[in-house]
């Protein structure tokens, strides 16, 4: 995947070979292509116990020694018996010739007419490769059953060896986030601890004089950091390590000193404010002087304003993501641009997320040139019709809009107004696992 690409040093080669590229006129694709092009994946890895290594990413393909199952064994509880005593017209009678259980596998033979009693998951005996399960058992005493005519097949309810994993195949690819049925798969393997990338170290800080910490008095004129907080939940879902900065003042050398000490502490820098078109230059200044950065006009809303680049401070570098300081605009620009580039960071397969057409309840205004983010809350009619609605009014320091929605409305670039009735395309804020 990734080493298959050209490496680029430097930012502006990947411009230089985009068509149309201009930071003034950023499409929200464009933005996506030059991130995904310029992040390299690191590669430190860590041996984890089993449990917890799970939301962990895979460092290294796992290979199944064995099968699994080890053995044929019947899937149900019943009676084992040689396929070709069934008998095609009429019922037939099997004498019962021993007991095989779950664990404890019966050692001898089997012969013509003969059954054996069984279990779920008992090897099968020898010359077995049929169960009947109980329930279908036409008569039955404490030394023979009878088998009904017609009813099974050579074969029925029995699990095969390797049916599950097969030994030698691989089982998953590294680069998977496990979830909870890999775990039970690396188990079921035997397997007890797994090779995963350790944790992505990202800090994060609010820039801003008007912003005050949870704790503080709320002076005239200023508003409680909430990004920081909807930044630690999206950082520590994705499985990073979320280290809090703080709230930076908008101060050029605060925003150095804190910009350095991110640096030589994380692998990705995320800061939020600061950095529209109103905001002071020295922003741009200060993060220029220590690194590539670029500064986008990404054509979206909400969000807009985007900083990317890669600085570096006494040898250590790390890759920075300087996104608009609207609440809402916050949570769509991680979502959109850092949520992809941060899992292609960890040497993770992105998980993927569908967009899913649903009908709009209502009529939505929109116009071409950039790509809308409306915040929607999706419904399953009673004829299994999947219908949108949006949540209110959509200004960017709306953050009520985020928490009452269930799902992200995707204006295509190109989309004009979507009337009450038309399909939309939508994204699901949860997946299932
Ligand atoms: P800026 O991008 O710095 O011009 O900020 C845009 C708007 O977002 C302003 O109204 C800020 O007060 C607000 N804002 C910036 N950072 C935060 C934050 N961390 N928490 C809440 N609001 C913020
Ligand atoms: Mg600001």
């Amino acid at each position: 995947m990734s080493s298959t690409k050209p490496i680029h040093s430097r930012l502006q080669d990947i411009f230089t070979a985009m068509p149309g590229y201009d930071p003034h006129a950023v499409s929200v694709e464009q933005a996506q292509d030059i991130i995904g092009q310029f992040i390299q994946p690191l590669h430190i890895t860590e041996q984890l116990p089993l449990r917890q290594s799970l939301g962990r990413v895979l460092a290294e393909d796992i290979v199944s020694a064995m099968n699994v199952p080890a053995h044929d064994n019947s899937a149900m509880d019943g009676f084992a018996f040689r396929g070709d005593d069934l008998p095609a017209i009429q019922d037939k009678q099997l004498r019962i010739v021993g007991t095989a259980l779950a664990g404890r596998a019966y050692p001898g033979q089997t012969a013509r007419d003969e059954c054996i009693r069984i279990t779920t998951g008992a090897v099968m005996p020898a010359d077995c490769d049929t169960v009947i399960p109980q329930e279908l058992v036409v008569a039955s005493s404490d030394t023979h059953i009878t088998i009904p005519a017609g009813k099974l097949r050579a074969g029925d309810n029995r699990r095969l060896t390797g049916e599950d994993l097969a030994a030698g195949k691989t089982v998953i690819r590294k680069g998977k986030i496990l979830q909870p049925a890999d775990l039970g798969l690396l188990a079921s393997l035997g397997i007890a601890e797994a090779s995963v990338q350790r944790r992505l170290r990202v800090a994060f800080f609010s820039t801003g004089d008007e912003l005050r910490s949870l704790g503080e008095p709320l002076d005239e004129g200023c508003v409680y950091d909430s990004n920081r907080y909807t930044l630690y939940g999206m950082l520590t879902r994705l499985g990073c390590e979320a280290i809090d900065m703080g709230v930076v003042k908008d101060n050029p050398d605060a925003l150095e000193a804190a910009l350095c000490q991110a640096c030589e502490n994380a692998d990705a820098i995320i800061t939020s404010g600061g950095v529209s078109v109103g905001a002071a230059d020295y922003t741009k200044e200060i993060m220029s002087k220590l690194g590539q950065v670029a500064f986008w006009s990404v054509a979206m809303r909400p969000g807009r304003p985007l900083a990317f680049g890669q600085i570096a401070s006494n040898n250590k570098s790390a890759f920075l993501f300087g996104l608009p300081g609207n609440p809402v605009a916050v949570m769509v620009s991680f979502y959109f641009f850092a949520r992809k580039a941060l899992y292609q960071l960890m040497g993770a397969e992105a998980p993927s997320l569908p967009l899913i057409p649903a009908t709009t309840v209502e009529t939505i205004r929109k116009r071409p040139g950039r790509t809308e983010f409306q915040r929607g809350i999706l419904t399953n009619t009673d004829n299994g019709e999947l219908r949108v609605s949006v949540t209110g009014s959509q200004g960017s320091g709306i953050l009520r809009s985020m928490s009452e929605a269930n799902c992200i409305i995707v204006l295509r670039h190109d989309q004009n107004t979507v009337l009450s009735g038309e399909k939309v395309q939508v994204l699901l804020f949860d997946g299932l696992l």
